[in-house]
């Protein structure tokens, strides 16, 4: 009996131990996990299960996410999804409205075609583009929630879900509420470069500062520092993935109004803002779009810093 009390004592002080920041490979990246005085293991190893858990529902390299099952039955039937999936599928659908789909949730065929980062890369033949860019429309993708059972069907056949566009945002904020919910004091999360500052820093209440990198040479000093109390800065950038064929970069975020890798100007676009989810879906947009485009307005977002770097070097803010 004393014994077991002693144990029960040893055991629940190693719970509460503080450890240190870990790291995991999730969403096909590397993901740290901060937390400071709060990170206990049990805390950590709550947050990399959601993480895993988001990746498991999320993922199109995992046979049997609730993605790759509704891809799978592209043209043949609904598939009943969890919440999660449905209210990311539903705000996709609505970011690629309000981006003139330069965020596009069903690029999925373009992808795959090109297949950036894989072994199979490759420049496909121009047919095999125009054919796969027929496939692209997110009217295909047919969401319905039924009191509670949500379904999504993608009523053409060839059309494929991807949301390797957002789905590192939505993770975060998912940590984000986790946090909250422990009344953890202060956090750094990077899922793959994709940054959420969460707390108080210091004492002093001095700003975090987040670097965002040169994309021309990453190995530089950051082109800036952003400052902020708390919040997202999620980057996408020509350098992240991508292969060079007689000279052209050809990189992982698809234009689906080309059917090819975008090409702005831009070498990378950094967006901060207090929501990861919006911060990951726009930075892709306006990689595609370029500098010009308004998203944050149409989609009605106050409070969007934007930092733009273009391929010659010069940086834009707003
Ligand atoms: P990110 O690094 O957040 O810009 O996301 C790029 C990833 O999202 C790619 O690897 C593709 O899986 C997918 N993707 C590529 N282009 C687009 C696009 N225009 N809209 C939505 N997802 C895209
Ligand atoms: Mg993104």
């Amino acid at each position: 009996m004393l014994i077991l009390f002693a144990f029960c004592i040893l055991f629940s002080s190693c719970t509460q131990m503080v450890s240190a920041p870990q790291t995991e490979y999730v969403f096909g990246t590397v993901c740290t996990l901060n937390f400071f005085d709060d990170g206990t293991e049990s805390l950590y190893e709550e947050c990399f299960l959601e993480l895993r858990g988001i990746d498991d529902k999320f993922s199109v390299n995992k046979e049997y996410s609730e993605i790759s099952l509704v891809n799978k039955n592209a043209g043949l039937k609904k598939v009943s999804v969890s919440r999660e999936v449905f209210e990311v599928l539903e705000l996709s659908k609505m970011i690629a409205e309000k981006t003139d789909m330069a965020f596009n949730p069903v690029l999925g065929s373009l992808i795959k075609l090109w297949a950036i980062g894989t072994e199979r890369q490759r420049v496909p033949e121009i047919e095999e583009i125009e054919s796969a860019r027929q496939h692209c429309n997110p009217d295909s993708l047919v969401l319905q929630n039924d009191d509670g059972i949500f379904y999504a069907e993608l009523t053409d056949s060839k059309t494929q879900i991807d949301l390797g566009a957002i789905v590192k945002g939505y993770a975060a904020d998912r940590i984000v509420k986790i946090l909250e919910k422990r009344n953890v004091k202060k956090a750094v999360i990077d899922l793959g470069g994709n940054i959420y500052v969460f707390g108080q820093k210091d004492r002093q209440n001095n700003k975090w500062k987040v670097g965002i990198k040169n994309p021309l040479n990453q190995d530089s000093e950051p082109v800036k520092i952003v400052s902020l109390d708390y919040g997202s800065v999620v980057t996408s950038g020509n350098y992240e993935r991508f292969f060079v064929e007689n000279g052209i970069r050809y990189h992982h975020i698809i234009d689906g109004k080309t059917g090819s890798p975008a090409e702005s100007n831009l070498a990378s676009v950094s967006v901060i803002y207090k929501e990861s989810v919006f911060c990951d879906a726009l930075a892709t947009a306006f990689f595609v779009a370029g500098v010009d485009a308004d998203f944050e307005r149409k989609l009605g977002l106050q409070d969007v810093q934007l930092v733009f770097v273009k391929k010659d070097g010069s940086v834009v803010e707003r």
